[in-house]
């Protein structure tokens, strides 16, 4: 190349990925260069064909005989935006893809700024799934344990990744919040909200960073949201906890009781105590059963050894606080 076909800022290298040889577009964020299409980026993106409709100017940047256009956009959201739309790796044709939150984050930020609105809104559904699937999943576990089996809160989101085919860490719940808003979504809300209560306390207050720099943080008002809500969660796993003591007092139930029935009075003394004890659970116990209950109640070890195997199984019983419309309420959307 000689020194005349290249007016490009000394500091910006090419990408080693979006690089398309025969490409008739560089695009520059940063000190990344990125050589496209412009036909593909115009059928993605109505910003992107507004911006090639108009002449460059004829002493424009170019490089290797192609125009120039700097963005002021992160480069590594550019790469997710440009990789879905110019270059499908077919993975999204395998049965087991499982895109991870921060490409699909990354699609809908630039895709929403570029009026890409096909690729927006297939990351958006994706991320949709994840967040308002969450009773289909509590259901599913359920259903297929009959009982036998107790959940936890680290099986619910294991099961919930692997069910929803979409690789989330709870702290991208902050950057959930924000896209709902920024997308008019608003079925993300509720769990991705629930997710801001149940992790670091810091994050929200000071946000979370993301790689490209900048901060993702709840706005005012959804910090409040969330603030007023945790006890309202609390209150709601300590309910859940004294209806299945109440149930599991009565005769009926107790049919299969190997201790005679006398495990009744044992649940008795249990949910007598767990009235009268200052309970604190975390945000995350409302997915799990009794005895998997992150800090346990005092009324439960102190009298759980005094029942028989078939009566201390009665605590794997799950009851949540009910449907997406329950979070809904807790946090007044
Ligand atoms: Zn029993």
């Amino acid at each position: 190349m000689s020194p005349t076909d290249c007016h490009l800022a000394p500091e910006a290298k090419r990408d080693e990925e979006i690089w398309f040889e025969d490409g008739n577009i560089i695009i520059v964020a940063g000190d990344t260069a990125f050589r496209l299409y412009k036909g593909i980026l115009s059928a993605a993106s109505l910003v992107f064909k507004d911006l090639f409709s108009v002449p460059q100017p004829e002493d424009g940047e170019t490089m290797d005989n192609c125009p120039v256009i700097r963005l002021p956009d992160p480069a590594t959201d550019l790469r997710h935006f440009f990789r879905a739309v110019t270059k499908p790796d077919f993975s999204h044709l395998r049965h087991d893809y499982k895109p991870a939150f921060g490409m699909l984050a990354a699609v809908c930020r630039i895709g929403h700024k570029y009026q890409a609105d096909e690729v927006v809104d297939a990351a958006a559904a994706r991320i949709e799934n994840f967040f308002a699937r969450w009773p289909s999943t509590a259901a599913t576990i359920i259903s297929k344990n009959r009982g036998r089996m107790p959940l936890t809160w680290e099986l619910f989101w294991w099961a919930h990744n692997r069910l929803c085919l979409t690789a989330v860490e709870i702290q991208d719940a902050f950057e959930a919040v924000g896209l709902a808003r920024l997308l008019g979504r608003p079925s993300i809300l509720p769990f991705a909200l629930y997710l801001c209560c149940a992790g670091d306390p810091l994050h929200m207050r000071d946000g979370v960073p993301r790689p490209d720099g900048a901060v993702s943080r709840l706005s005012s008002e959804d910090y409040l949201r969330c603030i007023q809500a945790i006890p309202k969660l609390r209150a709601a796993c300590s309910d859940k906890i004294r209806s299945v003591l109440a149930r599991s007092m009565t005769a009926s139930v107790l049919s299969d009781c190997t201790n005679g029935g006398q495990c009744a009075e044992v649940f008795e003394m249990m949910h007598r105590d767990f009235i009268e004890e200052k309970y604190v659970p975390v945000v995350t116990d409302l997915f799990a059963s009794i005895r998997f209950l992150r800090t346990k109640p005092v009324a439960y070890t102190t009298y759980y050894l005094c029942l028989c195997s078939k009566c201390v199984l009665r605590l794997d019983v799950i009851e949540y606080g009910g449907e997406a419309a329950f979070l809904t309420k807790v946090f007044e959307l």
